[in-house]
């Protein structure tokens, strides 16, 4: 099932439909699927669709995560030396790494851009400060938010609805592998749904796996809406920075 209704091309380019933005960018979508590190091609290649979005005026603040390097739940099991919540800050430094490649990527495109950690690293990036993020974005320019909430035990995705709330965004873009949600796990089982929209109380009750159960409950509890949509196809990023209907639009229903 398709949602696109994107304006045909010689359309004059639509006023977008958001102020401000909060993007959240897994650290998958920094390597090729299955691989592991960090590719910069991969890098530029979101860097690129980032900025294209926000040459329309948008503001973008980008949440950046660290699947392709480290999760912290990977030392769950037990037969590690490393402490859990030694491993969730691992995971939380690997999303700075993230983030200075997605910095430079962007900077190379001619991009005016800032890192932001909420774990200070003064020599590195500039700490995250509400406020100061939300200047950066006034004046146009695109804001990495790295280090997730700086408090382990969560993940990326509760870190972009907190800070899509404290810097009071229209819209949370959640850039996924696949094309939105779906009834089950797509890549399992060739007979899942996509959704065009999901309420969030069905999103909790059917125990949908496009984002973090803490994610869901905060945008619910202030009515932010969600859109998750594929970051692998071209133009997608822009599309929904823009408010063009691509993937799935999660709300009050
Ligand atoms: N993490 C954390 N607190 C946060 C954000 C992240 O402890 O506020 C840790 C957590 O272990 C997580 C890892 O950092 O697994 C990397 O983030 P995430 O798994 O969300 O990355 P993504 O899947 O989006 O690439």
């Amino acid at each position: 099932m398709s949602t696109e209704d994107s304006p045909p091309e010689d359309t004059p380019p639509a006023k977008p439909k958001y102020r401000r933005v909060l993007l959240k960018i897994s650290g998958e979508s920094f390597v090729q699927a299955g691989q592991r590190g960090i590719a910069m091609d991969a890098v530029l290649h979101i860097a690129r669709q980032a900025r294209q979005a926000a040459e329309h005026g948008v503001q973008v603040a980008i949440v950046i995560g660290g699947g392709n390097i480290l999760r912290g739940a990977q030392f769950k099991a037990g037969n590690s030396s490393i402490h859990e919540v030694t491993a969730h800050y691992m995971g939380m430094l690997a999303t700075v790494l993230n983030g200075l490649a997605l910095q430079d990527a962007l900077e190379s495109l001619g991009s005016d851009v800032r890192l932001m950690t909420a774990i200070r690293m003064d020599v590195v990036a500039e700490p995250y400060i509400r406020r100061r993020a939300s200047r950066h974005l006034d004046k146009g320019r695109i804001v990495v938010l790295a280090a997730g909430t700086g408090s382990p035990f969560v993940t990326t995705d509760t870190a972009a609805a907190q800070r899509a709330l404290e810097l009071e965004a229209d819209v949370l873009l959640k850039a996924t592998r696949v094309d939105g949600v779906y009834s089950d796990d797509p890549e399992t089982n060739p007979e899942a749904v996509l959704y065009d929209t999901v309420s969030y109380d069905d999103f909790r009750r059917q125990n949908l796996r496009a984002m973090d159960a803490e994610a869901i409950t905060k945008c619910a509890e202030n009515n932010l809406p969600i859109l998750v949509f594929n970051f692998r196809k071209d133009g997608n990023i822009e599309q929904a920075v823009l408010g063009h209907r691509v993937g799935t639009l999660v709300g009050s229903g």
